[in-house]
């Protein structure tokens, strides 16, 4: 006891920001500051984990420090991930409880590193046996793999997460891992043949390159030399304290660990090889037809895949249209040749990367369990100089975590203290659902009006798709400004012709309407689809199945916006179904630098986050909540009613157990006078009792 207590008493700074005195954005920043200079990159609001990124590795997760807070109270020892981790695994154990464990932040904040410390705390504590280490191992080893492949360096992080993953870890009654199931959310494919100034392409590439034997890549027809291969940007082949060697053995390793038999990873990485043959494959205009130039590298990705060369040939010659009863063949044009081939890398990568999600799934998926434990590590909101599609896609993301932080934490807990007729001062908050509405709403949200225009007929641009923003949201801004003054469509005579902003709760931005459009269509031309159908190669014609003559489907399929949007509506449905626990990332500087601490970036984040509401919330109202009947196991000696003769089953009869309740509500109440609390023990109509 005398132990906890002196750790507590040499807590830098406060803790947990409900106890800050007293509190005002000053203060908080302060605190966080002050504790960050420390090394104590982790504050608590109430249950909340703010977390700060310390760009460097610190020695707060060693195996004594799990020891150290393994089966321990949340609030016992100073702030640590494993903290938040260890209440959500032991309520999941202890009380079957499904947990989520929502980690939220812009790009470079901390969250990949927060879902693996969270993954492999988890692991360290839960059941072992040796069927159970190898799930552990298979779980925590899926990150590597998914990283190499989905992860790219961006301008924001050098590992940054492309993709949105969401993983149920599934546990038995005991508490022991069983396995898990993986679901990916729409990873930004365009950065397969295209990378902004000082970024690269995702890691695997690199990887491959540097760190597979002569032999492989012999195999592979593969070139060491990055400079190469069109589809690496040259600028930056290397990030400092990356060794891209080293990792592809971790990841080659990994590979094996979660499953992928031998000639699956050598069928994957010639897909990878396959990939940059393509992006090598030139072509110049001729008399009538085109003409292709690299002529090895179409020859070698042929080899690679089992494809007759001609008819590769010819998939980037002609583009066939078939209609119901005729099929049309016009012939490409050279920007067409390249708009394939490009639209047939992304295909190819962003296929590949999904199959690889369904085969770890197929590895470590199991049934029935008992409860799970989800934890979600999406892309970060993204605000760029130039922002696209992906961008939109990204931010959309982010605005919906947002929100449900917000109705759970402001909202639905404000509302119900109202409804409790508890005394309560509102506390105003920013919510960001008419962000969202502006998004997504299926009538005239941005989405929708995308999908109206990649689907009606007639000359359609990213330009017509601008203008029936410009006129609709302009109108939507008129309505909703009657209705109130929050408009986040923001149109102003300043904004360049080609681009629209919204004001998004972390920040305005403008994105470039360019490439919109086809996004969204996301099409890939039949010819290429049949093409690749046609490979003897297993699994490329298993990510083709379009191509098959059988399967001549002539409806559309669903857009990238449609798929995306209702992807994320599964997401946070299943998410509101459990139990929510946040991490919420601070990024402290734009340097990705140790040791720096930019206040004006923090205080940014820390606005709007929502972090000074939060805490507003906390001080305001009832930090502790608990069902009746535990709470009457819990406190039955201190009231004459339950004490000695505890009648257990007796108190599910509804009125006695209440009478019981409200006497021992009264004894507490007396007790915490006498100590000169200020605290309240108060039965809620929810079968809950908070204090
Ligand atoms: P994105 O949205 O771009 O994926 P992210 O929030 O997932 O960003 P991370 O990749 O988790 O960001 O973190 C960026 C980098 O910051 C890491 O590669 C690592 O170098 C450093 N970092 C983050 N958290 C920690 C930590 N707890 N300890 C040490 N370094 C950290
Ligand atoms: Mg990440």
């Amino acid at each position: 006891m005398e132990g906890k207590a002196s750790l507590l008493d040499n807590m830098i700074g406060v803790g947990d920001m409900v106890l800050l005195e007293p509190l005002s954005e000053d203060s908080f920043l302060e605190n966080l500051k002050k504790r960050f200079d420390h090394n104590e990159i982790y504050t608590y609001i109430g249950s909340v984990v703010i977390s700060v990124n310390p760009y460097r590795s610190l020695p707060i997760y060693t195996p004594e420090k799990v020891e150290e807070y393994r089966n321990r109270n949340f609030y016992e020892l100073s702030p640590h991930i494993y903290a938040l981790a260890d209440e959500a695994y032991r309520s999941l154990r202890d009380q079957d409880k499904d947990q989520c464990i929502l980690i939220t932040g812009e790009s470079g904040a901390g969250k990949t590193e927060a879902s693996k410390l969270v993954m492999s705390y988890v692991a360290a504590v839960c059941g072992k046996g040796q069927e159970v280490n190898k799930v552990k191992e298979q779980l925590l080893q899926s990150n590597p793999v998914l990283e190499a492949f989905g992860n790219a360096k961006t301008v924001r992080n050098d590992n940054s997460s492309r993709f949105g993953k969401y993983m149920d870890i599934e546990f038995d009654f005991k508490g022991d891992p069983l396995g898990g199931v993986i679901s990916n959310y729409l990873l930004e494919k365009s950065r397969v043949v295209k990378q902004p100034r000082g970024e690269r392409n995702f890691h695997v590439f690199y990887q491959l390159l540097s760190g597979a034997s002569d032999e492989t890549l012999k195999k592979l027809k593969l070139d060491r030399d990055v400079s190469k291969y069109n589809y690496l940007c040259l600028d930056s082949a290397s990030v400092s304290g990356v060794d891209d060697a080293a990792n592809f053995r971790t990841v080659r390793n990994a590979m094996q660990i979660v499953g992928f038999m031998e000639d699956e990873v050598q069928s994957v990485l010639q897909l990878v090889a396959a990939v940059l043959k393509l992006g090598n494959i030139e072509f110049k205009p001729e008399f009538v037809f085109l003409t292709l130039v690299v002529f090895t590298d179409l020859k070698e990705m042929c080899e690679l895949l089992g494809i007759e060369q001609s008819v590769l040939e010819r998939a980037f010659s002609y583009r066939t249209v078939e209609a119901k009863s005729e099929k049309v063949s016009t012939t490409l044009n050279v920007a067409q040749a390249y708009y394939a081939r490009d639209a047939l890398a992304k295909n190819l990568y962003s296929r590949l990367f999904s199959w690889m999600v369904t085969r770890i799934n197929g590895s470590i998926k199991v049934g029935p369990f008992s409860v799970v434990m989800g934890v979600l590590d999406i892309y970060g909101f993204e605000i760029f100089e130039d922002n696209s599609f992906e961008q939109f896609i990204i931010n959309y993301c982010n605005e919906k975590l947002q929100q449900i932080f917000i109705e759970l934490t402001l909202r639905e807990e404000q509302e119900e203290y109202i409804r409790e007729g508890i005394e309560w001062t509102n506390i105003e908050y920013f919510n960001n659902a008419v962000i969202c509405d502006l998004m997504e709403n299926n009538q005239n949200g941005i989405l929708a009006m995308l999908d109206e225009e990649c689907l009606r007929p007639g000359t359609v641009t990213d330009e017509t798709f601008l203008d029936k923003l410009n006129t609709i949201c302009a109108e939507h801004q008129h309505f909703e400004s009657r209705l109130s003054k929050n408009s986040k469509f923001l149109t102003d005579h300043s904004l360049p012709h080609n681009c629209f902003r919204i004001q998004h709760y972390a920040g305005k931005v403008l994105y470039r309407v360019e490439g919109f459009v086809d996004k969204n269509n996301d099409l890939l031309y039949r010819d290429l689809s049949q093409a690749m159908y046609k490979a003897n190669h297993n699994l490329i014609k298993q990510l083709f199945p379009e191509g098959s003559p059988a399967k001549i489907n002539l409806k559309r399929p669903p857009t990238a916006g449609f798929q995306f949007k209702a992807s994320v509506g599964t997401l946070m449905r299943n998410l509101q179904t459990k139990n929510p626990n946040y991490i919420r990332c601070i990024k402290p500087n734009d340097k990705k630098a140790s040791h720096i601490f930019t206040e004006s970036l923090v205080c940014h984040q820390v606005r709007y986050l929502g972090l000074m509401e939060n805490v507003r919330v906390r001080r305001a109202g009832y930090a502790f909540r608990q069902a009746y009947e535990a709470c009457l196991e819990r406190y039955k000696m201190l009231c004459k009613k339950t004490w000695p003769h505890w009648k257990g089953p007796l108190f599910f009869l509804e009125e006695r157990r209440r009478q019981c309740l409200q006497d021992l509500a009264a004894l507490i109440q007396k007790i915490y006078r006498g100590w000169k609390c200020r605290r309240q023990f108060l039965l809620m109509k929810k079968s809950q009792v908070v204090v």
